[in-house]
């Protein structure tokens, strides 16, 4: 396999705020299969480089955006990296998109394009007698990475996985020159979008193949109901998209050796997890199922909906345990259902290893999103024999098999799906998972299919080797 440089600006294990780390921090060490070298561009955020160990200077920028920078090369579990030190960029506290209130700071525009023009700098000239053949970009902040190749002429391969596509990076047209961008290319067959300029845009034209982390959402993606604006772009680019489901890390998540848990091989090891979970959350025993959620709190998740088709779960003897952070008003908002119902707890807050413990412990895990370009805690879900209960959408459409009648007859259902992606269809979902609950037998079935899903990298990362091996052919 060529060499691959991955222009990202997050990456488990060192920083993450939501799937987007997950993949960059998986699927380079599952392409390590194939061959060919990954290395993974990430900006040097202080909470990043306080976790780096040995590094050595791999080349000195003089002025990017206004600042002196360099490219700090190390290894960290398992990942070659490359970071891109810019102090006046990224070291401040807060997040690594926002301040501590998560207004987006006002220079991420610089920011991110300091990333890009690293990355196409690295293709252009490589890096420590390293190059890459293809480069791969991920969402907006990856976006502008093939304007700079173009201004440096060079040829090598850019290739652009959408996340989600909800987040366009766009800013005035004003910042052009701050940008450093060709005022020429600032047109529809570029990167200008309504007047302003589009890094998301610039990826999705820049590219020579376009991917999606699920089948579903590739093809969702074309609809103005999920195309978020950029699916006209996207119908014009059709023939180059591509949607490649993610994996999971199996090593990471692996609930015979997970260090967060009572490890387990069988379903019935599950057990001294759940009340492990029941504890944590402050949870009594019940007679229905304990429902997990883990997530980001945003309007994309469905919280409301769920809030309102609680009572269903409840009525039932169900009990919700949930772990999350985002929206002010969703926290609210949970914290008055968790007050009213001693089923309902939860926590505000990011925390792994909880995480993990909820996945071992819970019955069913929920992702009751309107939209979900794959999502990963179905897929963390299956993995742990935690039956999945998600909106028909996405990447959630792809993943999970319904138990509906005919799926349970031949013993082939691993999960729950509801649609529409309403309310109401997620309280009929309530029903008809606490109906299987108290289905022992059937219920186990659909455990035991659950954790034999293959949810790993392998297929996919094979499917991304592919892509890269037609273009660098294409190109050399
Ligand atoms: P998204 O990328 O839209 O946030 P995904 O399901 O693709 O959604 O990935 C979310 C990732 O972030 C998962 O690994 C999930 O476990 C993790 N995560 C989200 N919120 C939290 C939290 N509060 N604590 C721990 N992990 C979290």
């Amino acid at each position: 396999m060529t060499n691959v440089l991955f222009v990202v600006s997050e990456c488990a294990p060192l920083i993450k705020t939501g799937g987007l780390a997950d993949v960059a921090g998986a699927l380079p060490r599952a392409l390590a299969d194939h061959g060919g070298e990954v290395r993974v561009l990430l900006p040097g955020y202080r909470s990043v480089l306080d976790k780096l160990g040995k590094t050595t200077t791999a080349q000195k920028l003089p002025d990017l955006f206004g600042g002196k920078a360099r490219l700090l090369a190390c290894k960290v579990a398992g990942l070659d990296l490359l970071i891109l030190d810019a102090p006046h960029l990224y070291d401040r506290d807060g997040g690594i998109y926002g301040d501590e209130t998560g207004k987006d700071w006002d220079d991420n525009p610089e920011r991110f394009a300091a990333l890009c023009k690293a990355g196409a700098m690295i293709a252009d000239a490589g890096v420590d007698g390293w190059r890459p053949g293809i480069v791969h970009g991920h969402d907006w902040q990856a976006g502008l990475t093939p304007e700079y190749m173009h201004d440096l002429g060079c040829d090598v391969p850019f290739v652009f996985t959408i996340h989600n596509i909800a987040f366009h990076g766009n800013v005035a047209g004003e910042r052009l020159d701050a940008l450093g961008l060709d005022y020429g290319r600032f047109d529809a067959d570029h990167f200008e979008f309504w007047g302003q300029i589009s890094a998301l845009k610039a990826g999705l034209m820049g590219a020579a193949k376009i991917t999606t982390v699920s089948r579903t959402y590739a093809e969702e993606l074309l609809t103005p109901d999920f195309g978020m604006g950029m699916d006209g772009v996207l119908r014009h680019r059709q023939p180059d998209l591509a949607g490649i489901v993610n994996g999971i890390d199996l090593d990471a998540w692996n609930p015979e050796t997970d260090p967060n848990i009572t490890p387990y091989k069988a379903t019935a090891g599950k057990s001294p997890n759940k009340k492990a979970v029941q504890a944590a959350f402050g949870l009594r025993k019940a007679d229905g199922p304990l429902c997990v959620l883990v997530s980001r709190l945003t309007e994309q998740k469905g919280i409301d909906l769920l809030l309102e088709a609680l009572p269903a779960l409840l009525d039932r003897g169900g009990q919700l345990a949930l772990l999350g952070s985002g929206d002010p008003r969703l926290e609210v908002a949970l914290h008055e259902a968790a007050a009213g119902h001693p089923n309902v707890s939860v926590k505000i807050g990011y925390d792994e290893a909880l995480s993990h413990l909820m996945m071992a412990g819970g019955d069913v895990v929920l992702v009751p999103s309107r939209f979900e370009p794959c999502g990963l805690t179905q897929l963390y879900g299956l993995r742990y024999g935690t039956l999945p209960l998600v909106a028909l959408t996405g990447g959630l459409a792809d993943t999970v098999i319904n138990a509906s009648p005919a799926a349970l007859a031949s013993g082939v259902a691993t999960g729950f799906q509801f649609y529409p992606v309403t309310a109401q269809a997620l309280s009929n979902s309530f029903v008809r998972l606490c109906d299987l609950y108290g289905q022992p037998k059937a219920w186990r079935k659909a455990q035991r299919n659950a954790m034999a899903q293959p949810v790993g990298w392998e297929t996919s990362a094979a499917e991304y080797h592919e892509i890269y091996a037609s273009l660098a052919g294409a190109s050399s």
